[in-house]
Protein backbone atom coordinates (compact mmCIF):
# COMPACT_ATOMS: atom_id res chain seq x y z
CA UNK A 1 0.00 0.00 0.00
CA UNK A 2 2.65 2.39 0.82
CA UNK A 3 4.95 1.39 -2.50
CA UNK A 4 1.58 2.24 -4.39
CA UNK A 5 1.18 5.69 -2.77
CA UNK A 6 4.52 6.37 -4.05
CA UNK A 7 3.68 5.27 -7.15
CA UNK A 8 0.24 7.14 -7.14
CA UNK A 9 2.17 10.43 -6.32
CA UNK A 10 4.77 9.87 -9.23
CA UNK A 11 1.65 9.14 -11.26
CA UNK A 12 0.31 12.56 -10.33
CA UNK A 13 3.68 14.22 -10.69
CA UNK A 14 3.91 12.60 -14.53
CA UNK A 15 0.05 13.74 -15.16
CA UNK A 16 0.89 17.03 -13.83
CA UNK A 17 4.07 17.55 -16.26
CA UNK A 18 1.90 16.42 -19.44
CA UNK A 19 -1.20 18.66 -18.84
CA UNK A 20 1.72 21.76 -18.41
CA UNK A 21 2.49 20.10 -21.78
CA UNK A 22 -0.60 20.07 -23.05
CA UNK A 23 -1.16 23.48 -22.18
CA UNK A 24 2.00 24.70 -23.90
CA UNK A 25 0.82 22.66 -27.29
CA UNK A 26 -2.81 23.88 -27.46
CA UNK A 27 -1.43 27.31 -27.64
CA UNK A 28 -1.41 26.84 -31.33
CA UNK A 29 -5.01 26.04 -31.74
CA UNK A 30 -5.93 29.31 -29.66
CA UNK A 31 -4.59 31.58 -32.35
CA UNK A 32 -6.68 33.48 -35.04
CA UNK A 33 -3.84 34.08 -37.37
CA UNK A 34 -5.04 32.35 -41.19
CA UNK A 35 -2.76 29.17 -42.09
CA UNK A 36 -1.63 28.38 -45.45
CA UNK A 37 -1.19 24.60 -45.93
CA UNK A 38 2.21 24.71 -48.29
CA UNK A 39 5.89 24.85 -47.75
CA UNK A 40 7.34 28.08 -49.36
CA UNK A 41 10.89 27.76 -51.21
CA UNK A 42 12.83 29.08 -54.00
CA UNK A 43 13.55 27.32 -57.59
CA UNK A 44 16.30 27.58 -59.90
CA UNK A 45 15.95 25.99 -63.34
CA UNK A 46 16.73 25.72 -66.50
CA UNK A 47 13.66 26.94 -69.24
CA UNK A 48 14.98 24.47 -71.89
CA UNK A 49 16.11 27.34 -74.31
CA UNK A 50 19.42 26.13 -76.17
CA UNK A 51 20.17 29.99 -76.44
CA UNK A 52 18.93 31.15 -72.86
CA UNK A 53 21.63 32.17 -70.32
CA UNK A 54 20.63 30.04 -68.13
CA UNK A 55 22.36 27.38 -70.12
CA UNK A 56 25.21 28.99 -69.06
CA UNK A 57 24.69 28.65 -65.34
CA UNK A 58 22.62 31.85 -64.95
CA UNK A 59 19.46 29.23 -63.86
CA UNK A 60 16.25 31.34 -63.59
CA UNK A 61 14.97 31.60 -59.71
CA UNK A 62 11.68 31.45 -58.50
CA UNK A 63 9.87 31.49 -55.01
CA UNK A 64 6.87 28.58 -55.27
CA UNK A 65 4.59 27.56 -52.71
CA UNK A 66 4.54 23.80 -52.52
CA UNK A 67 1.31 21.77 -51.80
CA UNK A 68 0.61 18.53 -51.54
CA UNK A 69 -2.86 17.60 -52.12
CA UNK A 70 -3.89 13.56 -52.41
CA UNK A 71 -0.12 12.91 -52.91
CA UNK A 72 0.19 14.95 -55.36
CA UNK A 73 2.75 18.55 -55.70
CA UNK A 74 1.06 21.48 -57.17
CA UNK A 75 3.80 24.15 -57.48
CA UNK A 76 2.27 27.86 -57.10
CA UNK A 77 4.59 30.54 -58.13
CA UNK A 78 4.22 33.25 -55.59
CA UNK A 79 4.50 37.29 -56.48
CA UNK A 80 7.60 39.20 -54.56
CA UNK A 81 4.63 41.24 -53.07
CA UNK A 82 3.24 38.15 -51.28
CA UNK A 83 6.22 36.48 -49.97
CA UNK A 84 6.60 37.43 -46.70
CA UNK A 85 2.80 37.16 -46.00
CA UNK A 86 2.92 33.87 -47.63
CA UNK A 87 6.13 32.87 -45.39
CA UNK A 88 4.17 33.92 -42.61
CA UNK A 89 1.10 31.85 -42.80
CA UNK A 90 2.74 28.74 -44.29
CA UNK A 91 5.36 29.07 -40.99
CA UNK A 92 1.99 29.48 -39.14
CA UNK A 93 0.32 26.20 -40.49
CA UNK A 94 3.39 24.14 -40.07
CA UNK A 95 3.96 25.31 -36.53
CA UNK A 96 -0.23 24.58 -36.15
CA UNK A 97 0.52 21.03 -37.62
CA UNK A 98 3.04 20.09 -35.50
CA UNK A 99 1.13 21.78 -31.90
CA UNK A 100 -1.24 19.20 -33.29
CA UNK A 101 0.88 16.16 -33.59
CA UNK A 102 2.08 17.10 -30.26
CA UNK A 103 -1.32 17.01 -28.62
CA UNK A 104 -2.01 13.95 -29.93
CA UNK A 105 0.76 11.97 -28.82
CA UNK A 106 0.71 13.78 -25.22
CA UNK A 107 -3.09 13.09 -25.14
CA UNK A 108 -1.93 9.27 -25.37
CA UNK A 109 0.50 9.92 -22.67
CA UNK A 110 -1.95 11.01 -20.42
CA UNK A 111 -4.27 8.12 -20.75
CA UNK A 112 -1.92 5.64 -20.08
CA UNK A 113 -0.88 7.55 -17.08
CA UNK A 114 -4.51 7.76 -15.91
CA UNK A 115 -5.02 4.07 -16.45
CA UNK A 116 -2.13 3.46 -13.88
CA UNK A 117 -3.88 5.74 -12.00
CA UNK A 118 -7.22 3.94 -11.94
CA UNK A 119 -5.44 0.79 -11.74
CA UNK A 120 -4.03 1.86 -8.53
CA UNK A 121 -7.17 3.70 -6.52
CA UNK A 122 -9.47 0.90 -7.32
CA UNK A 123 -10.48 -1.17 -4.63
CA UNK A 124 -13.42 -4.07 -5.08
CA UNK A 125 -16.69 -3.36 -3.45
ZN1 LIG B 1 16.40 29.83 -69.52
Amino acid sequence: MKRDLQTLSHLRQDLRRLVAEMGESMKAMFGRDPLIKGTVYEMARKCGKPSCTCCRGALHRSTVLSVSHHGKTKLISIPPARLTELREKSKAYQDFRRARANVSAIGKKMLVVIDQIERIRREEP
